[in-house]
């Protein structure tokens, strides 16, 4: 598979370290709010990637962590912490906020079809670990006590990675976007490992270290959870385009430096959903969610699709118009599966081919809309119905839009629409095809006319005769 890595900047191809096996981690959402649907584009689309690689049959053991603790308005160390808003904003612990806005992101994840991770590991229940690969960053010359707080020293690295598409610019506005710069860094680009007493008195977790009593940062979470679940090496790591800097950088800088040699292979990075507004934020208070989307009656599998019909590395517009599209597309799909009948027919050639088109989508950088084309062939295909029904069945074990379960709902509610026909208009529907059995058409037409007056119509469809109620 041929997938772009952020830390080259071009297509390679996707070759993990041990033949066979991937050991993928993914940033976890900081559980202060609801997650937003922009957030939820990004599981969603390193979902399709997981299960692409699985379906492929690659053995991936992926890793998450939960983000309850040391994360800031400001990527770079400034402004609020997040945690503490959101329990001031409800008048909770920020334990409660915690437990509710995780329970809520996996009952999102579960509308949309997104697998929960093999291993997903809140922050608050790692704190050992950070203190543990903060005291040996500290031994190895990497990190420095300032105003308190410890400190990554990023000038002590041979190269501070920073991911392509940043410049020296963009550096500057991360670390000065917050409200007071941290005069305690030595260098523009350190970061924090672990915060004391020196700041956010009224932080409520805190915990003893060799430092005083205080709380992590956030980036040093991703690399503790990710070495204790995955070990020193990692094939794949994910994450919105947020977080490529500092986030990531960090994440690099501190692992490698940790580590004592190179970490992670390749970089996965999905690109933001935005409104005609603008970015999605949590932050700025205003933002849509599953439970809005449903609340206006969408099926949030329609959201999935509208992901899919995307390519990940492209910024996305959200619209209320190009939603409608996207669930006229999915039903449209779901009604043509529901008219498929399985003969059991099988035909190899045609299987092969169209099988062939959506791997060849998938292998190129997760070309998510060419394996919905690829979808589209099938139905259009000049083949069985079995096999457009076994290809749907496979391709819906990476695409997760329950195509098969919901064409069956569709034909149940169609079979009891029907069975809800009075006699007298089944009377008339008999009378129809027998009179178009004898081939006199007129009479069959005056009969569906008579039906129809009755405020009922009739159709042939490759399934039989269909009545349905106007
Ligand atoms: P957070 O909960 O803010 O830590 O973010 C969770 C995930 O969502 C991270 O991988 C972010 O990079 C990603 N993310 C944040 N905003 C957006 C957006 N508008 N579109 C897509 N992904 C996003
Ligand atoms: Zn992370």
């Amino acid at each position: 598979m041929q997938l772009y890595n952020s830390l080259t900047h071009k297509k390679e191809e996707f070759i993990p370290r041990e033949q066979g096996k991937v050991s993928m981690y993914t940033c976890g959402p900081t559980v202060y709010h609801f997650a937003h649907i922009g957030n939820l584009r990004s599981y969603i689309m390193e979902d399709v990637l997981e299960k692409y690689m699985r379906f492929s049959g690659l053995d991936v053991k992926r890793v998450m962590n939960i983000t309850d603790v040391g994360h800031l308005s400001s990527d770079g160390d400034t402004g609020d912490d997040k945690m503490l808003s959101g329990a001031k904003r409800e008048h909770k612990t920020v334990m409660e906020i915690a437990d509710f806005y995780t329970k809520a992101f996996f009952e999102d994840c579960t509308a949309l079809n997104i697998k929960t991770p093999d291993v997903v590991t809140p922050a608050t229940s790692c704190i050992d670990e950070f203190i543990r690969v903060i005291s040996a960053l500290i031994e190895k010359g990497f990190a420095y006590e300032a105003g308190g707080n410890i400190y990554f020293d990023t000038s002590k690295l041979l190269e501070y990675y920073v991911f392509g598409d940043f410049n020296e610019d963009d550096l500057e506005v991360a670390v000065r976007e917050g409200v007071d710069a941290d005069e305690n860094k030595r260098n523009k680009t350190d970061f924090v490992l672990w915060f004391t007493k020196s700041k956010f008195e009224d932080q409520e977790l805190k915990w003893e270290s060799p430092w005083g009593l205080g709380y992590p940062g956030w980036h040093i979470e991703c690399s503790c959870i990710s070495m204790k679940h995955l070990g020193e090496y990692l094939d794949l790591h994910c994450g919105g385009i947020d977080n490529a800097f500092p986030h990531h950088t960090n994440e690099i800088a501190q692992s490698e430096a940790y580590l004592g040699h190179k970490w992670c292979n390749y970089w996965f990075h999905v690109h933001h959903l935005n409104t005609d507004k603008g970015k999605m934020s949590k932050s700025k208070g205003e933002f849509l969610t599953v439970s809005l989307l449903k609340s206006k009656g969408y099926d949030p599998l329609v959201y999935r699709f509208f992901c899919l019909q995307s390519h990940y590395r492209k910024s996305l517009v959200f619209s209320y118009e190009n939603l409608d599209n996207a669930a006229r597309a999915y039903e449209k799909i779901i009604t043509a599966v529901s008219k498929l009948i399985d003969s059991g027919n099988s035909d190899e050639t045609a299987y092969n081919t169209l099988m062939a088109n959506f791997t060849a989508a998938l292998d190129n950088d997760l070309n998510t809309s060419l394996a919905v084309t690829a979808l589209y062939d099938v139905l259009k295909a000049d083949t069985s119905d079995s096999v457009k029904l076994k290809l749907i069945e496979e391709f819906d074990k990476v695409l997760g839009l329950d195509i098969i379960p919901h064409a069956k709902e569709l034909q149940r509610k169609n079979a009891e629409a029907e069975s809800d026909i009075p006699p007298e208009i089944t009377a008339l529907a008999e009378q129809r095809k027998e009179a178009r059995k004898n081939k006199d058409f007129a009479l069959a037409d005056s009969l569906r006319d008579k039906i129809s007056e009755l405020g009922y119509i009739i159709e042939e469809t490759r399934q039989g005769t269909k009545i349905t109620r106007k």
